[in-house]
């Protein structure tokens, strides 16, 4: 978060009002897009819903979610493959 800068500067050209705008060079676009992420999930750590984050329940369990209800995974996907890996247990634990 620290490695972009967060004060939007004053502008003016004697033309149009002034006005305030973020500096964003086209040198620095991946710097201003992980300072970005890094704002968000400093925001999210910070915020009342810190508490619902948890590890999705699909390994290798290195993604998380906000909490809802029965919801136990990051996607739809995970949720697929869980259940795909459920059913292939089920089925090779019958033969
Ligand atoms: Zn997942």
């Amino acid at each position: 978060m620290s490695r972009v800068p967060t004060a939007s500067l004053l502008l003016w050209d004697g033309k149009t009002a002034p006005c305030r705008a973020a500096p964003h060079p086209t040198t620095a676009i991946v710097e201003h897009a992980l300072a970005l992420i890094a704002t968000d999930t400093a925001d999210l750590l910070t915020a009342a819903d810190a508490a619902r984050l948890t590890a999705c329940a699909s390994p290798p369990r290195n993604r998380f979610l906000l909490k809802h209800g029965r919801r136990q995974w990051c996607s739809t996907r995970c949720g697929d493959r869980a259940r795909a890996a459920r059913a292939y247990a089920r089925r090779t634990s019958m033969e």
